[in-house]
């Protein structure tokens, strides 16, 4: 079977690894469909100084596949099944993971594709408890963006910022994976969505995709243009994940008492704040990483019902780094997934 490898920073290495032996009592194999890339794979190809991994590691960390192989104890599985994998191994006994919150796992062995070896193989085994079944009708492409691009998003904007019908969001990063997914999933609740995309070709899709407001970060400053959409008021919700570069601003756009959540810095991992402007606007700062095994549900459910992600580009699996290339570059609107 095929393996992609990290070997070294930025140093991809495909090559022929033998299969994984039967699955134990309580595993499943799976074989590997599709996988999606996210932004955690660019962290991961370039080294990140503050973040401990070590190669060489499989690369790939949210996927789809079928159900090959069933340990004795698995009971809730088949052969034939399809199914999506929980991003990290984790413990499955801590308080958090019993109570759903596999995000908060206190003994995570790791994140799959970074820490550990990932998804970007034709075969592997993992314990029974950290598969999702996939619904019908649901393809392998869309499948493989649920795990981490959908239910990043579902647990941002639900479980964190707590996103109402109605209210108005400003979503960073229109054209990202996650970005044209909190798009999709807040105007399907009725909420009004200002977004900021790099480009004017952007813009044009993101109104496609039915952001009532679009913001060239690279003609206008967003914060002077959203305090003008708002009438000064600011938005309720800010779905950060651009760091450095936005944060302030991004505490600008909020209304007063507003929440702003973020689950990345690709700017940057560093800024100051006001805290005055903190306490006297009443603003909320909700960090958030990952999602519970429920948001992935949610998220199948919801492309389930006709809320798809929108892909970008599909290259097969010995081109993943070209794909990589492409979102490194920021010319990506929606997701690159791999086939298999
Ligand atoms: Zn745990």
């Amino acid at each position: 079977m095929r393996a992609l490898t990290l070997i070294a920073d930025r140093k991809l290495e495909l090559a022929e690894v033998s299969s994984p032996a039967p699955p134990s009592a309580d595993e499943v194999q799976v074989r590997i469909k599709a996988v999606a890339l996210n932004h955690l794979d660019l962290w991961s190809y370039r080294g990140m100084a503050f973040a401990k991994r070590k190669t060489p590691v499989v690369v790939g960390v949210e996927a789809a596949g079928e159900i090959a192989g069933v340990g004795s104890a698995a009971a809730d599985v088949k052969a034939g099944d399809r199914v999506v994998m929980y991003g990290a191994i984790t413990c499955g006994t801590c308080r958090a993971c019993k109570e759903g919150r596999d995000n908060l796992c206190e003994s995570v062995a790791g994140i799959m594709g970074f820490h550990i070896d990932g998804f970007a193989r034709d075969l592997l085994n993992l314990p029974a408890r950290l598969v999702i079944p996939v619904p019908e009708g649901v393809s392998w492409r869309d499948a493989a963006c649920a795990p981490i691009g959908f239910a990043t998003v579902q647990h941002m904007l639900f479980d964190n910022a707590k996103l109402a019908p109605g209210e108005s969001v400003l979503v960073h990063a229109g054209g990202s994976g996650i970005g044209t997914a909190a798009i999709l999933m807040s105007k399907a609740i009725g909420c009004t969505v200002i977004t900021t995309v790099g480009d004017d070709a952007k813009a044009a899709k993101a109104r496609a995709l039915g952001a009532d407001h679009v913001i060239n970060y690279n003609t206008d400053r967003f914060e002077g243009v959203v305090r003008k959409i708002t009438a000064k008021k600011g938005v309720d919700v800010v779905f950060e994940h651009v760091g450095a570069q936005t944060f302030n601003g991004s505490l600008l756009c909020l209304k007063r008492g507003g929440r702003l959540v973020t689950c990345g810095s690709t700017s940057g991992p560093s800024t100051t704040i006001n805290l005055m402007q903190l306490f006297q606007q009443q603003y909320r700062i909700i960090g958030s990483f990952g999602a519970s095994m429920r948001n992935i549900r949610e998220s199948l459910a919801k492309m389930a019902a006709g809320l798809l992600p929108v892909i970008d580009t599909e290259v097969p699996l010995p081109d993943f780094e070209r794909g990589l290339a492409r979102l490194e570059s920021r010319q990506v609107f929606g997701k690159i997934v791999i086939s298999f």
